[in-house]
Formats: C-alpha cells, sequence, structure tokens
C-alpha cells in the first residue's frame, strides 16, 4: 500500500502532511511513502530529508495515483484530476463546503476523511488536528500583536525610562484562547480573559490571567463541550459589558467560535473608536465572519489609531512545527487505519470504530455527512 503526499497548492499554505518524523511513524506500518518533490519545501524539509527517512520522491502525478493521499488542505477539483479510483483523501477538507468536492469524490468511488470531524474522545487526542493547529494560532496571535503593537509587552525599567507591561484581553479561552493567554503572560503581559463557558475561568486564572466575570442569563453550553449560540438580546448585552472591558486594552486576541455558525460578534465598531490609541486586534475567528464588526479577513484594517488584523492561516506562519504537529496527528490516524498482516499494509475503513465514523465523510463514493453549505 503506498500513501500520497502531496505539495500544497492552496494560496499560502506552507504546511506539508507529512514530515521525515512522521514518515518513520507511518513506515513502521509497513507502506511505502511517495512524497511530491518540493513537498516540504515551505516548512523546512528537503527532498533529501525525506528520502533519507526512507520516502520515495516522485512527481504530482505519481503521488496521486497512490490509493491513500494525505494533504493539509482540501483539494482542488483540478488536483483530483489524477487521482485513483477510490481513492482515501485525508485533509482538513472544510467539510461544511460543497463547491463540487464530494460529487467528484463520489464519481471516484473515492473515500474522504475530514481532520475536522476526528471526534475530541480521549482515545483521538492524538489525531486532534483541530487543536494541535489551534494551539499554534493562539502562540502566532499574540506573536503577530506584540510586532504590531508600537510598545512593549512586559514592565521595562531602564536608565532611560520605564514602561508599564501591556494589557491584553482574549475573548474566547478554548484551545487558541488559552495557548493566547499563556503566551502573552510569557512576554509579561497583563492578561484578562472571557469565555461564555464559566467552566475555564479556573483554567484562565492558572496561566495567570484574570477572568472577567460577565453574568449571562442564559446557558451557552451546546454539545460536544462546545458553545452554542446566544440569544439576539443575551449577545447584545455581552457586546455592550464587554465593550466596556475593552476601552483600556492595549491588545484583543478574538478566538470565539460556535460550531457551524458565524462567529459571535463581540467587538463592535463603536467600540474600536473608543478604543485606547495604537491597540492592536488580532481576529483569529476571520474566516468565520470575525469576532470584530471591522474585521476583514487577511487584510490589515486601520481605524483611527486601532489595527485590526484578520488572519486566517496563522499556522501557515509557523510551517515547520505546524507540520510536526499536523503530520503526527495524520500518522496516528493513519495507525487506526492501517493493519498490518505477514509485513503488508492493508486498509480499514471500519465505520463501527466511533472515529471513524465521524471522520469519514465520503465511503466508496458513498457521500455520509453531506456539506452543509
Ligand atoms: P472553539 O474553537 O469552537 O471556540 C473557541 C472558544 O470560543 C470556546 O472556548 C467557546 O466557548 C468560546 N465562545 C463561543 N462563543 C463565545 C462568545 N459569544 N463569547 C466568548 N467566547 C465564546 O473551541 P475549541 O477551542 O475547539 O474547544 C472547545 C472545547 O472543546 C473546549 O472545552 C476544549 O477544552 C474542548 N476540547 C476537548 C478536547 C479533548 O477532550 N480531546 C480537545 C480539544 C478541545
Amino acid at each position: 500500500l503506498s500513501i500520497g503526499i502531496p505539495k500544497e497548492t492552496a494560496a499560502g499554505e506552507t504546511r506539508v502532511a507529512a514530515t521525515p518524523d512522521s514518515l518513520r511513524r507511518l513506515l513502521g506500518e509497513g507502506v511505502e511513502v511517495v512524497v511530491e518533490a518540493g513537498a516540504g519545501e515551505a516548512a523546512g524539509f528537503r527532498d533529501a530529508d525525506y528520502e533519507a527517512a526512507g520516502a520515495r520522491v516522485a512527481d504530482a502525478a505519481a503521488v496521486w495515483s497512490c490509493p491513500v493521499v494525505c494533504k493539509v488542505r482540501r483539494p482542488a477539483l483540478a488536483e483530483l484530476e489524477g487521482a485513483a479510483e477510490g481513492v482515501l483523501v485525508v485533509g482538513l477538507l472544510e467539510p461544511h463546503r460543497d463547491e463540487g468536492l464530494f460529487e467528484r469524490l463520489a464519481a471516484l468511488r473515492a473515500s474522504a476523511i475530514a481532520m475536522e470531524r476526528i471526534p475530541r474522545i480521549t482515545r483521538a487526542q492524538g489525531m486532534d488536528a483541530l487543536s494541535s493547529q489551534a494551539n499554534i494560532a493562539g502562540y502566532r496571535a499574540v506573536i503577530e500583536a506584540a510586532a504590531a503593537l508600537q510598545r512593549f509587552f512586559p514592565m521595562m525599567m531602564t536608565a532611560a525610562g520605564s514602561a508599564r507591561p501591556a494589557r491584553v484581553v482574549v475573548l474566547g479561552a478554548g484551545v487558541a484562547g488559552l495557548q493566547a493567554i499563556a503566551t502573552a503572560r510569557r512576554l509579561g503581559a497583563v492578561v484578562e480573559a472571557f469565555d461564555v463557558r464559566p467552566e475555564v475561568a479556573e483554567q484562565v486564572q492558572s496561566l495567570g490571567a484574570s477572568f472577567i466575570d460577565i453574568r449571562l442569563e442564559e446557558d451557552a453550553h451546546g454539545e460536544g463541550g462546545y458553545a452554542r449560540e446566544l440569544s439576539a438580546d443575551s449577545q447584545q448585552r455581552l457586546r455592550d459589558a464587554l465593550g466596556e472591558r475593552l476601552l483600556d486594552a492595549d491588545v484583543v486576541i478574538s478566538t470565539a467560535l460556535v460550531p457551524g455558525r458565524r462567529a459571535p460578534l463581540l467587538i463592535e465598531a463603536k467600540t474600536v473608536e473608543r478604543m485606547r490609541r495604537g491597540a492592536v486586534i488580532v481576529d483569529l475567528a476571520a474566516a468565520s465572519g470575525g469576532n470584530c464588526e471591522l474585521t476583514r479577513a487577511d487584510e490589515i484594517v486601520r481605524v483611527g489609531d486601532v489595527t485590526i488584523l484578520g488572519p486566517t492561516n496563522l499556522p501557515a506562519r509557523l510551517a515547520t512545527d505546524a507540520s510536526q504537529f499536523y503530520a503526527r496527528n495524520v500518522a496516528n490516524l493513519m495507525g487506526l487505519l492501517l493493519h498490518r498482516e505477514d509485513g503488508d499494509a492493508s486498509l480499514v475503513l471500519d465505520t463501527g470504530d466511533a472515529i471513524v465514523d465521524a471522520a469519514l465523510v465520503v465511503h466508496e463514493g458513498d457521500i455520509r455527512h453531506a456539506p452543509t453549505s
């Protein structure tokens, strides 16, 4: 059985779905790995590194003729032209989006696993690419904010004068938010955070930040440990209460998301207009519509003296480690799917397994989890 690793084609994508390290795990399952020439270049992995680790480096046609193809991003329809009938495609497939991909996969009698749909159960932690990449995004968001802010993060006392520490507010304390808090604290900022799930207060405090206590009149818990969408009334009350807390912030990192919905709007234009001069907002929800009313995906917006960044792919700015983590998630998943008998590996897509059942969006041409938009 051979596994193909293509060079990513999405604009700005620098990550790769296998690294020389993750190859060792894959090869241990008894498979052959075919890596497209240059696939790891942007992430700092050379063709020679893959060859030394035991892979075969070849062209895109050879990679796409493999029965299993592991990618970072959703394949473009053109990429699938060279795909083998019955191929299994694994990647961050954005399974809510349609745009012809599912029908194309069905026509190929293909199977597809969306890494986003790996359930957050203990057994699947090693395959949880949403968490591994959100962690990186949270870290990098703080680095971007620190670079854009014309002030120190830490308190500084020098012969030339002293500076107070930056005040950072983190909205949404899930995986990305908690990493943003930890990173901003390590840089010496004073950090406050808010989440609609009050039980995260303890985690926020254990990272040395204070929790912004805004009482909601409704329960914000949805399914699977995620938040659900608040009523319009509660959302407005929340924006009003948060607005006051943002006025003396130097940096706001917003990470609030609700599965399957537009990101909650937490920062209104009128709040931005009243914010401190030089303040920086990094809106990690930009790809889902943004937590700030003025965010524009992948653009820098300046409103008066406030800068709003809406990066949609921060892990691609930390391509080496983001690839290492993602590739490990993929290799762990393959460990679940590959079975070895007499030295030969075979692929088993057992829909009786909760992980496969949740993440397998297309099975041998049958669309199991249809896109929602
Ligand atoms: P996410 O990316 O969907 O959302 C980010 C955060 O935004 C969440 O904490 C959410 O509560 C918050 N949020 C939503 N609406 C908000 C609003 N209006 N105002 C403020 N905050 C708002 O979430 P995530 O980071 O993927 O994690 C969600 C949950 O899953 C967390 O409890 C996390 O600990 C848990 N989790 C569990 C596992 C596991 O058990 N293996 C792995 C990863 C995450």
